[in-house]
């Protein structure tokens, strides 16, 4: 079975302005920093540094946003996704969860901001992101979000049960919790605008050489691929959940769960489902994320189940969405449907690790790339601009094994989420939602 889902299925390759021209590595190099993989990490901080004026080379094995980074469902939610900002806090210590509280809760714009001073073409919509109360004791989570995220300078706020209905058209929910800065894109299209924006500043990108290895040799990182080497100050392996070689047990920090999203055919109908075009979240445990895409495609997402092909993945996606939009037809026709590897770790908040003097990787995302691959390409900037460690906004840690545990872990909170879904359910008098 092939390591990773095929890219041929992806809805975004076909939809995004095609890739800047790039060809792969032939010959020896040299250059201040090397990067290893092209998404969105590793585009961030080659965009950061070289419009500093920093010489960068990007190495891709594959081509630019191969990974999550031009397969995801495209929320760019500026959230932690699993833990509250007290919860960060507890978790990295005052002084740095300050700094990484205010990189991710200000992604959204910043990457807003990249699009619109680079041109990027990748269906930018920043109309906000809700997030669903679907039982009535859940209003005491929303309560808490607005709390939490207020308190750290937002504005966000509740949202009735009506509001609800009409920002996102879903029945049958009883209020929810209103992000102003939630927006959605076209991921490929994004990943390829990066790639384009560093390059106009001087970042060198090659596709299709994948690294072999990396030695330090004279104060130096020789970094090899099959066609050439780069000689760099410093190195940095942003490879994410499609690690392929290139540093030994880098692949080993995570452990990979699957992620589907489907898209239908553009429908004339679609203002229907989401009427004001926000990110729209179902508020249950196996999250149904959605949005409509520029050509009236609703795209949606969540997790598949472990057993189960194509036609059950549609018929969970498609029993969620009518559930929510009594009025879809009995059948959608759906145009694609795609699933992809995120690179789960036991903490979710990403992970730096020290691979030598001067080179360091990144993994462990766990989800929630969108916005948190522009903070931690601030943060590999500043790592890079030689801030010192203890005023990163993230630790960096030693090399260190996922616990097993995580093989099965995420799949199991995911199966008690949706039996506490149920239960509330059912002391909510309500009759059972689908699954
Ligand atoms: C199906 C799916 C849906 C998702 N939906 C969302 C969403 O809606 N919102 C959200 O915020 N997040 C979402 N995510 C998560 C998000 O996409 C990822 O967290 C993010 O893209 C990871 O970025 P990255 O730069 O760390 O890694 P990647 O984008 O995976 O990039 C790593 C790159 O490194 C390259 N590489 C690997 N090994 C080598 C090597 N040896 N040499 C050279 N190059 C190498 C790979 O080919 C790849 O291009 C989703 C993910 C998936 C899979």
């Amino acid at each position: 079975m092939p390591r990773f889902s095929p890219m041929s299925d992806v809805l975004w390759p076909r939809t995004a302005p095609p890739a800047p021209e790039a060809s792969p590595l032939a010959g020896d190099i040299e250059a201040e920093i090397c990067i290893v993989g092209a998404g969105f990490c590793g585009l961030h901080t080659a965009l950061s540094l070289s419009k500093e004026g920093r010489s960068v080379v990007v190495l891709e094995a594959e081509e630019v946003g191969f990974g999550g980074s031009g397969r995801n469902a495209g929320h760019c939610t500026p959230t932690f996704h699993h833990h509250s900002l007290s919860g960060v806090t507890e978790m990295l210590g005052a002084r740095r969860s300050e700094a990484l509280i205010q990189l991710q809760l200000n992604a959204s714009d910043r990457i807003g901001e990249i699009v619109r001073d680079y041109q990027i073409d990748c269906e930018w919509v920043q109309n906000g992101y809700v997030m669903c109360a679907s039982t009535r004791g859940r209003m005491a989570a929303m309560t808490r979000k607005r709390d939490d995220y207020n308190g750290a300078g937002q504005a966000t706020r509740l949202a009735d049960a009506d509001e609800v209905m009409q920002l996102t058209g879903m029945h049958g929910q009883f209020g929810g919790w209103v992000h102003p800065g939630g927006a959605h894109l076209n991921p490929m299209g994004l990943s390829r605008g990066l790639a384009r924006a560093a390059e106009e500043h001087g970042a060198r990108t090659h596709i299709h050489s994948p690294v072999k290895g990396a030695v330090r040799d004279a104060a130096k990182w020789r970094v090899t691929t099959p066609g050439g080497t780069v000689t760099a100050d410093k190195l940095i392996f942003a490879t994410g959940a499609y690690t392929q070689g290139g540093w030994s047990r880098l692949e080993r920090t995570f452990r990979i769960m699957r992620v589907m999203v489907g898209a239908t055919r553009p429908m004339s109908n679609a203002a229907d489902v989401l009427p004001k075009n926000v990110t729209a979240h179902d508020g249950r445990g196996n999250i149904l994320v959605y949005k409509l895409d520029a050509f009236g495609r609703i795209v949606a997402s969540m997790f598949p189940r472990l057993m189960g092909g194509r036609v059950r993945m549609l018929r969970l996606l498609e029993s969620r969405l009518r559930y929510h939009h009594p009025s879809l037809p009995e059948r959608l026709e759906w145009e694609c449907l795609w699933t992809g590897e995120l690179d789960m770790q036991r903490n979710t908040i990403p992970r730096l690790y020290r691979l030598g003097e001067g080179a360091v990787a990144v993994t462990g995302l766990s989800g929630r790339g969108v916005p948190t691959g522009w903070t931690v390409g601030q943060v590999l900037a500043d790592w890079a601009n030689e801030v010192p460690e203890a005023d990163l906004a993230l630790p960096i840690e030693p090399l260190a094994q996922a616990p097993a545990y995580m093989a099965i872990a995420p799949q199991l909170a995911l199966r008690a989420y949706e039996l506490r879904d149920r239960w509330d359910e059912w002391r909510d008098g309500q009759s059972a939602r689908p699954w």
